[in-house]
């Protein structure tokens, strides 16, 4: 649906493990809008350049890196696979090694430039639901339905470490904890794109709410927009 001659975007913004991976793709599917995780491209680039072991405070290196790399956000057979440079890394970029990593390519203007336009291009054809820290903010000022996630520190470590459970891995709670503090300090107070609510956005705490009840609301906002929209 375009709404004034531009396609739908739902953003998503918030701190990490507020659960917007979640509640963004089960919108995505009820809507049948395209959903685009942006933490999926900085992690790719991450991942890449820890495997290359560059120096990770070289910001010229990443940014060489980051030029010569593709990065593709695709849905195979229902499920959402990331691809870097061909390869399917989906999986690898799910660390905790990565998360904590991620930082050094997320503050350099000319890497979110690069992801930037790769970003608002998934809109020349598609309604979205976009997931990250600077949608509503930098990406989608426009977005039509912006949304900004929040927990408690308490319920948003519970949710990564039961996350990084399933996956296998095993990590201190505590340690987890101030890993996910640490890594929201620097989204919230660096110079480019800080995490912050857009003045405009909605704010939904989630800290007592099922997915169910999240992906019910967001629906309903972008029913009612949708329908003020058309009338
Ligand atoms: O969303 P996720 O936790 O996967 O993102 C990983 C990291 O990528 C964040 O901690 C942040 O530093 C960076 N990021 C960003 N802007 C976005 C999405 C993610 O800077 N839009």
């Amino acid at each position: 649906m375009k709404h004034k001659n531009k396609h739908f975007v739902i953003a998503i913004d918030g701190p990490a493990g507020a659960g917007k991976s979640t509640v963004a793709k089960m919108v995505a599917e009820k809507l049948g809008f395209l959903y685009v995780d942006t933490g999926a491209m900085y992690r790719a680039l991450t991942f890449k350049a820890l495997k290359q072991k560059l120096d990770l405070k070289n910001k010229k290196e990443l940014i060489d890196m980051a030029k010569k790399s593709t990065i593709e956000l695709l849905q195979v057979k229902g499920s959402y696979k990331v691809f870097l440079d061909g390869q399917d890394v989906t999986e690898e970029i799910r660390t905790e090694e990565i998360s904590k990593n991620s930082h050094f390519v997320a503050c350099i203007p000319e890497i979110r430039e690069l992801l930037w336009n790769i970003q608002r291009s998934y809109r020349e054809h598609n309604d979205i639901v976009m997931e990250g820290r600077d949608i509503g903010t930098i990406v989608f000022p426009d977005a039509q339905l912006k949304i900004f996630l929040d927990a408690s520190i308490e319920e948003r470590t519970k949710r990564r470490h039961s996350q990084l459970k399933q996956q296998g891995i095993d990590i201190d709670i505590e340690t987890l904890r101030q890993e996910i503090i640490k890594r929201d300090e620097k989204d919230r107070k660096r110079d480019i794109a800080p995490l912050k609510k857009h003045p405009n956005a909605i704010v939904i705490d989630t800290t007592n709410m099922t997915i169910e009840e999240e992906v019910t609301l967001i629906i309903d906002l972008y029913k009612k927009i949708a329908k003020e929209s058309s009338l």
